[in-house]
């Protein structure tokens, strides 16, 4: 009978033990144990951002973009861009973003999807724009999570090659 995998409590050991043998338990604070294991898996996507690719256009040219209702006595701002406007329902317009904002929650990931899997565990944070009414749910690097707080002031970083994708953009605390 093959032994039990090896029980580690912090991710970045149990991914280590992926390499090593390709299957560990991952301990949680409240003594779960989730038996992780790794196999190879492959696929090729082609997708369309359709009304979105101005976003990740933008974010390739270091712009940050969100979007802003037309309607005269609206003009709902939208950090995360919206092709209509919640509050009224009229078609939106893309507007650029201030580089600049403030935490206005965050969370520490200590899981993360295949791109996000280096860097885990990794910031989350909800950041909010002077004028915009909507929040940026973005990564926030460069920062302990014993070190963030709300109304911490952060500004965007631009991957120098963009692969048109959320990677392309993330926070770091403004300096
Ligand atoms: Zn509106």
């Amino acid at each position: 009978m093959k032994a039990r995998p090896p029980v580690f409590q912090k991710f970045r050991d149990v991914q280590a033990e992926l390499d090593r043998s390709g299957a560990a338990l991952f301990r949680d604070a409240q003594g779960v144990e989730s038996l992780i294991i790794r196999y190879p898996y492959s696929i090729t996507y082609i997708h369309s951002y359709a009304e979105d690719s101005p976003f990740f256009l933008g974010l390739a040219e270091g712009r940050l973009r969100g979007s802003h209702c037309t309607k005269k006595g609206c003009g709902f701002v939208y950090a995360t861009p919206r092709g209509h406007c919640m509050v009224c329902g009229d078609p939106t317009e893309w507007v650029d973003l201030p580089k600049k904002g403030r935490v206005h929650s965050w969370t520490t990931c200590h899981f993360g999807s295949e791109a996000f899997l280096k860097e885990t565990p990794y910031n989350l944070a909800l950041v909010e724009f002077e004028g915009a009414g909507s929040l940026l749910l973005v990564r926030l690097k460069d920062a302990q999570e014993k070190d963030l707080y709300v109304g911490m002031p952060v500004e965007a970083r631009f991957e120098p090659n963009p692969k048109y994708s959320v990677t392309d953009v993330w926070f770091v605390p403004a300096k």
